[in-house]
């Protein structure tokens, strides 16, 4: 018996939320499968004059709310059934924020760090000229994921604009604020999740100082520790790829800040200011009210969820507690924040991004905080209240929730029933 995938396990989720709601089987068969994915070889010239060919994919999973959104990866083990997951995991995020997008992904075979930057941009462009017909401002709308970044974007929008012959930066979001990028889409994904904790703390139980330890610390990790430790919570446990520390009293984040942007590992501070080296499997068991996983897929299993001590756990990174630990969690009645929400503020702004660029016209830094706030209380609440009413975990409230919307569109385009009266 083959193993099962990624998508596989993703749609089981899918399952469990239609279980509670009356939809129509032509929608779960429409979201099953995804619409296309193309799939091709990118060869660029290398500095030294060879020829290299790299696998790349693009994944329109489903387009009934809009055109597809969803990031670019570039990544040594990108494949395409990671890529389709992805992309359907867009999908839901998409609809439980109530953006008009439907979920696309894209990737490329790639070890980056192994490329020069020349390199990069002619991987860049080979892949916006390779996926040029696909993507598009009303077609399909990537952004900045796992190893890409803004300067990427820039590359990419400025490759499409010639190919089209027209500026068209509403092709590509996370863009540089020079062409066209939103302010407020650096932290947008772990201040997303910031608002979703302050904002519903009495429905969380979070009331009060917290005590918080963060699973990973890049982009999302450092942001949501600082936010949260500028408003009085103590930081107790950060790690990165090469191990964390620990302080009973909380860290100091602006040095743990510091000593990530000179290269070194979080590590490097045990020993100054109280700050103590514990292992990974420590940094899960310590004594905090919530938990943020915000490094990789899979870190929260079936051999480390008992440990967990934490009452909430908010998930920044995409897929950070397999299927099991997550009946270990609801057993012990730990409140997971699902991905598809926790992590849905990177998306939003991309979306406040892509209205600017439409509109011609750029909103303040304030704007844009006030208008992501209103949208994650609004739909954090609103999952919160399904949770409530069904008797459900907030990740299958959050499925129901999407599923909902994308089966209201796909029923409006017209199903079985539909044609049948
Ligand atoms: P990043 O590369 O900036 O940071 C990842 C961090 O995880 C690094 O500090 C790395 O050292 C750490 N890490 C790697 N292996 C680890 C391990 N074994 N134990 C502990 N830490 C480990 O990436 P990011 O942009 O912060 O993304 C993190 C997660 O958040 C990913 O799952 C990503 O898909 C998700 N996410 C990010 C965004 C965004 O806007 N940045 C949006 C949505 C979802």
């Amino acid at each position: 018996m083959t193993q099962p995938g990624l998508l596989d396990l993703a749609l089981v989720r899918l399952d469990e939320a239609a279980t509670h709601l009356q939809v129509d089987p032509d929608v779960i068969e429409k979201l099953k499968y995804p619409r296309e994915t193309t799939k091709v070889r990118l060869m660029i010239r290398m500095d030294d004059g060879s020829r290299k060919s790299f696998l790349a994919w693009r994944c329109r999973y489903d387009d009934t709310r809009g055109p597809t959104k969803g990031g670019i990866r570039f990544h040594p083990d990108s494949n395409e059934d990671e890529v389709e997951t992805l992309a359907f995991w867009m999908t839901f995020k998409c609809a439980v924020m109530n953006l008009p997008y439907g979920g696309g992904k894209g990737a490329v075979s790639v070890d980056p760090r192994k490329l020069s930057k020349a390199e990069l941009e002619r991987l860049s462009r080979a892949y916006i000229q390779a996926f040029a017909r696909i993507v598009g401002p009303d077609r399909d709308i990537p952004a900045p994921d796992v190893y890409t970044n803004s300067m990427i974007m820039g590359w990419m929008a400025d490759e499409y604009s010639q190919i089209v012959g027209q500026a068209s930066p509403a092709v590509i979001t996370g863009k540089p604020i020079a062409l066209g990028g939103s302010v407020g889409r650096g932290d947008a994904t772990a201040r997303g999740g910031y608002y979703l904790v302050r904002d519903l703390a009495s429905e969380l139980g979070l009331e009060g100082r917290t005590r918080v330890a963060v699973q990973g610390f890049g982009n999302a990790g450092q942001y949501i520790a600082s936010l949260l430790a500028s408003d009085g919570n103590t930081i107790v446990a950060v790690s990165d790829s090469a191990g964390a520390v620990y302080s009973e009293d909380g860290l100091d984040v602006d040095l743990l800040i510091k000593a990530k942007a000179e290269g070194k590992s979080v590590v490097s501070t045990a020993g100054v200011r109280g700050h103590r080296e514990i292992s990974a499997n420590e940094l899960i068991a310590v004594d905090a009210d919530l938990l943020v996983p915000a490094a990789l897929e899979s870190m929260i299993h079936e051999g480390n969820a008992a440990s967990i001590k934490a009452k909430v756990i908010l998930e920044l990174a995409n897929g950070p507690i397999t299927p099991e630990a997550d009946a270990i969690l609801a057993e012990k009645r730990v409140t997971v924040l699902p991905d598809i929400l926790a992590n849905a503020g990177g998306v939003t702004v991309s979306y406040f991004e892509w209205v600017q660029n439409k509109q011609g016209y750029s909103w303040t830094l304030d704007e844009v905080h006030d208008r992501l706030r209103t949208i994650m209380v609004r739909e954090g609440r609103a999952i919160w209240e399904i949770a409530q009413e069904k008797r459900v975990t907030w990740r299958t409230a959050a499925y129901i929730h999407a599923l909902s919307r994308l089966a209201a569109a796909i029923e409006a385009h017209g199903t079985q029933p539909f044609f049948a009266s």
